[in-house]
């Protein structure tokens, strides 16, 4: 295991990484539990907002990974801290669904129902399969009194095992329209979910990779936060994507055990602080 003695820290995405919605992905799972019986840390990092980090441990374990609450930071989870912690106690109204809105509750803020008369201080967006005309004319409403728009991840789609979803950021983009009010995103590619990991977690960036199957949102954020960035070829992204791609992986794989492949093999791969060129 020479080969990866630089590389302590793995986060991995989850949608297209993991699994297609219901459907795991086995080889890649099989990566992730190879690392965890060698003792090396692995967080999984998702922009997704459907459940809680217990629903999400619950999910991957029964798909066969070895995954704890503690080790699951959502878009959902990081929002919900980040008004924590900036502003305790808000009155929120969220557009999303149970995870999102489970999270936010247990950070003691306020959640209100579309029709409140009250003052709301956030309107939160989540992807929502449930999402209407009805909570858009709510959401601007409260954006138009002076609510604060936050939205939980840009994704534009939801890969799932049967093609693509409209996703978050189409739901955000809709409300940014209707309102004028740009969101603050907090989930990748914003800095705010990584810095919020990184002091969690106390990973050293050198030490640390990260794996997705978004250009525009894992690989960004990962070249964000010069943290080596692997793109996985069985989520959202193509080859051809890639070709016009302004922000480029360190690494492309069509799987995860290629890149298991290419750790053992690459006895070099992660000598000094920088990574070499991989082929
Ligand atoms: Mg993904």
């Amino acid at each position: 295991m020479d080969s990866l003695y630089k590389l302590k820290n793995f986060i991995f995405d989850l949608d297209g990484v993991l699994y297609l919605l219901d459907r795991p992905l086995t080889e890649n799972i099989s990566f992730v539990n190879f690392l965890k019986e060698e003792g090396y840390r692995v967080i999984f990092l998702s922009n997704n907002t459907f459940l809680t980090r217990e629903k999400y441990a619950e999910k991957l374990q029964k798909m066969g990974v070895n995954a704890s609450p503690k080790e699951v930071f959502s878009s959902a989870f990081v929002t919900a801290k980040y008004l924590e912690q900036n502003f305790p106690q808000s009155r929120v109204y969220i557009i999303g669904e149970e995870g999102l809105r489970e999270e936010i509750k247990r950070c003691g803020l306020r959640v209100v129902a579309g029709n409140t008369r009250d003052r709301v201080d956030f309107v939160v967006v989540g992807m929502d399969r449930k999402f209407s005309f009805s909570k858009m004319s709510s959401a601007l409403r409260f954006l138009t009194k002076g609510a604060r728009l936050i939205g939980t991840n840009p994704d534009p789609t939801y890969p799932t095992d049967k093609g693509l979803l409209p996703g978050c950021g189409a739901m955000v983009a809709a409300i940014e329209t209707c309102s004028g009010q740009e969101a603050l995103i907090v989930g990748k590619p914003s800095p705010l979910i990584m810095d919020f990991v990184l002091s969690v977690t106390g990973f050293k960036k050198e030490e640390t990779v990260l794996i997705g199957d978004r250009l525009d949102t894992d690989i960004v954020l990962g070249k964000r936060f010069d943290l080596f960035s692997v793109l996985v070829l069985t989520g959202v992204t193509t080859r051809e994507d890639l070709k016009n791609a302004e922000c480029k992986p360190d690494l492309v794989v069509e799987n995860l055990l290629e890149f298991k492949d290419l750790l053992l093999e690459g006895g070099a791969l992660c000598r000094g602080s920088k990574f070499m060129t991989l082929p």
